[in-house]
């Protein structure tokens, strides 16, 4: 975190006023870093999964959260202090004092559960009051007047199942299909404590995969069939026991231990993607939503959780069934006929929908503090190469004779060919080395004496700090291989024996 706030990843949100709980900016480089990871979202399910992408308001008027059921449903339960009037999420605090999950308990369930286990206010450790539903969904007024009452999304998914009709026109009838929507959500928390883990206002990229109940199947199930994945199932959890399933995809679906191929699939490409991102794949499992947990429009939900130093399993992504709910919900409240002609276009039926739906800024933290490495004295961040917000350092070695000026020449050359690079010129080279690797830039490029004389320059990698020199005019081809992984680091140029060049 120190690294975080220092170096511009995240920072609290209106900080010269004292900040607000549940707010973040993301700072040059974590808006950089989030890019990257919305970017290879898009990889993998509008180039990948060929879905169409939205983009819809996220203030979004009554009528609609009605018939989704948020207006009534998207409620938390909360509990306040009787001395200091401080406000909790049962849940949050509960886990706090206790670390026991109370999610899914009924209202009389959680305050015996409190009792029980003594669970005080940890800010004055006064007694905790009567436990009561808050809507957690952010209310305002569209136009002037209170007449019509709007809200601002707490998910982006209502966009697509509002445009349904028109999405199923552009798929030109052709089932299963999907539709993506990355933007801003929202949801009013109670008292968020954990940081960037729980926010009040968050990125969300959700795609909602459209089929005919009869034909749960992915034209691409063989490509990850044999993709293994760890299953906490809910039976295991409400028997208190941490035991996980390792399975094959194709395993999930013959052992009905999830509910269909389509939902298998999309755990498998959820493990695939924060593998792509960085993340361990040690550190990921998918846990079962117990009943009592789930969503009021979900049959059968997975959370992908990352195992993290700081806060835990943290819930990075969610997968819901949420069956023909939401669309049966529109076309009630609507008057719309949302049916469709099925897969083989004998009968008319209204789809169903698997849901993955992946936060953007919680995975963002994880792969911070995944990357985060500490070895003979220096601290950097270990991203993967094609993940780093800066790709290439360009330094003069020396601030004189022509090098800063050579330098920035080079610089300029990389930026245009499509490099998000940095020049650096402050301080001894070696401070420059440590300052890049502290944020995970992969290579640096320095100019020395020799440059002037040949067109040549050092690479410096940040792993190793190993060092080749290459010819100026190749470097571009060279950053390209080196940061996809196709090329070793020393095939890329002719390696530096001696440390001289270096102070
Ligand atoms: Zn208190």
């Amino acid at each position: 975190m120190d690294i975080a706030l220092r170096r511009g990843f995240i920072w609290p949100s209106f900080e010269i006023y004292g900040g607000v709980s549940g707010f973040y900016d993301f700072g040059p480089l974590g808006s950089l870093l989030k890019n990257k990871i919305i970017q290879k979202w898009r990889e993998y399910y509008v180039l990948g999964e060929g879905f169409f992408e939205v983009d819809s308001p996220a203030v979004t008027p009554e009528e609609v959260l009605k018939a989704s059921g948020h207006v009534n449903h998207f409620v938390d339960a909360m509990t306040e202090c009787q001395k200091c009037g401080a406000a909790f999420r049962v849940a949050d605090v509960v886990r706090e004092v206790t670390g026991r999950d109370v999610e899914g308990m009924s209202k009389g369930e959680m305050e015996q559960f409190m009792k029980k286990h003594g669970v005080r206010c940890p800010d004055c450790n006064g007694e905790l009051g009567h436990v009561f539903d808050f809507n957690a969904i952010f209310r305002t007024t569209i136009g002037p007047g209170t007449q019509r009452v709007g809200y601002l999304r707490p998910e982006t998914a209502q966009g697509i199942f509002i445009d349904f009709k028109r999405l199923q026109r552009h798929a030109r009838g052709r089932l299963p299909f999907g539709a993506v929507q990355i933007g801003r959500g929202y949801r009013n928390e109670i008292s968020p404590r954990q940081g960037i883990i729980r926010l009040r206002e968050f990125t969300m990229a959700e795609a909602e995969v459209f089929f005919d109940p009869e034909d749960p199947h992915h034209p691409k199930f063989s490509d990850v069939a044999g993709e293994k994945f760890r299953l906490w199932l809910a039976v295991d959890q409400e028997k208190g026991r941490e035991r996980l399933n390792e399975v094959t995809a194709e395993q999930a679906v013959d052992g009905k231990l999830v509910c269909n191929e389509l939902m298998a699939y999309y755990i498998a490409l959820t493990k695939r993607f924060l593998g792509d991102i960085g993340i361990p794949k040690g550190a990921v499992r998918f846990r079962q939503q117990t009943p009592g947990q789930r969503a009021h429009y979900s049959a059968e939900t997975w959370d992908a959780e990352v195992l993290t130093e700081r806060f835990g399993w943290v819930e990075v992504a969610g997968l819901a069934y949420r069956t023909d709910y939401d669309l049966t919900r529109h076309a009630e409240a609507s008057g719309e006929d949302l049916a469709v002609f099925s897969a083989d276009k004998k009968r008319k039926v209204i789809c169903h929908v698997v849901e993955p739906s992946y936060g953007i800024d919680r995975p963002l933290y994880c792969l911070l503090e995944h990357a985060f490495a500490q070895e003979r004295g220096r601290a950097y961040l270990r991203l993967k190469k094609d993940m780093a917000p800066i790709e290439v350092g360009v330094f003069p070695l020396l601030n004189r004779d022509g090098l800063p000026e050579k330098a920035e020449v080079v610089y300029e050359g990389l930026r245009r060919e499509g490099f998000m690079a940095e020049y650096d010129e402050s301080g001894s080279i070696g401070r420059r080395y440590a300052r890049a690797d502290e944020v995970g830039t992969p290579y640096c490029v320095t100019i020395d004496h020799r440059t002037l004389e040949d067109e040549t320059a050092t690479i410096r990698d940040r792993d190793t700090a190993k060092q080749v020199r290459a010819e100026i005019k190749e470097l571009p081809r060279l950053l390209r291989s080196l940061l996809s992984g196709e090329m070793p680091f020393e095939m890329a140029g002719e390696a530096v024996k001696s440390k001289s060049e270096r102070p």
